[in-house]
């Protein structure tokens, strides 16, 4: 990996407190970003503030609330000048199935995901628009998008919704320069996944789909991401790009006996 690829570059990261957009903030971080670093949670922003210091800037925000996106949008103008990438990764994940699924779950989960992209990318647009060079948007969105999964509605339909709303985006943002693309991760092992990852007999038969033989980490993510956002891919826009370890290839198999 080259060092310093993002020198001088204000990064704002969404969820960044936890898993892969924890992992993303650090890579920024590593290579000379300052990265403002939003989160919903409080006490793992200033946890994870501690460990990578001043770079990493936390910013208590929730991404369904537009009056605090748009606030910290404005503390990044305000206090570094400029705004030159954005990943729109934080997420939740709260199912049930179908006959049973409460609204107010649809609601936080679909809310969360793609109405917490649409909310960003808004503010993260409107900065990037003045700024000479353009801007990059890398939104994180799931294998799902294309896949199905038991008690996942909500969640895949949202992420789908995040892939077309990057097409859409990308189709408007490109007369200001702004770049917008999506990664499609498959099975990464994080918080969000823990209760998966730690069931043995599931991730038994769960591997035996994922070619590559094991479940990613977030520095799998990550470094897409940082790709997707470098001047590597100037001429990259509106795409999505699976990192899966070609689960999407073979399918799930039936998990729902562990629903
Ligand atoms: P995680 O739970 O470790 O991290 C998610 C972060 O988002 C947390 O720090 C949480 O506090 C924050 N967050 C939640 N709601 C928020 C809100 N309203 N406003 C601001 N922050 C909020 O999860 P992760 O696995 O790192 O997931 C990151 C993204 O990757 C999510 O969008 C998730 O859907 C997606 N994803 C994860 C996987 C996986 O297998 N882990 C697979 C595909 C996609």
């Amino acid at each position: 990996m080259s060092a310093g690829r993002f020198t001088q570059k204000v990064a704002f990261v969404t969820g960044a407190a936890s898993g892969i957009g924890k992992e993303i903030a650090r890579q920024l971080v590593n290579e000379g970003a300052t990265v403002l670093a939003g989160d919903i949670s409080e006490e793992n922003l200033a946890a994870v503030a501690a460990e990578f210091g001043a770079a990493y800037v936390p910013v208590v925000v929730n991404v369904t609330d537009e009056a605090q996106i748009e606030a910290a949008i404005a503390t990044a103008l305000a206090d570094h000048g400029r705004l030159d990438i954005a990943v729109n990764n934080a997420g939740v994940s709260r199912g049930a199935p179908i006959i049973e699924l409460e609204e107010s779950m649809w609601d936080y989960t679909v809310d969360t995901i793609l109405k917490g992209v649409f909310l960003s990318t808004k503010h993260e647009a409107r900065a990037m628009k003045s700024n000479p060079e353009g801007g990059v948007i890398v939104n994180i969105s799931s294998l799902n998008a294309h896949v199905p999964m038991h008690t996942g509605s909500g969640y895949a339909s949202a992420k789908a919704g995040v892939e077309m709303f990057t097409k859409s985006s990308a189709l408007e943002l490109a007369r200001y320069g702004i770049r917008v693309n999506a990664i499609l991760p498959g099975l990464i092992d994080t918080p969000l996944t823990q209760r998966r990852t730690t069931n043995l007999p599931l991730m038994e038969v769960w591997l035996t789909r994922i070619p590559l033989g094991r479940p990613g980490q977030p520095s799998d993510v990550a470094e897409p991401a940082l790709f997707l956002a470098s001047d590597a891919a100037r001429y990259i826009t509106g795409t999505s790009l699976v990192v899966d370890g070609g689960w999407e290839i073979t399918g799930y198999p039936d998990l729902s006996k562990f629903t």
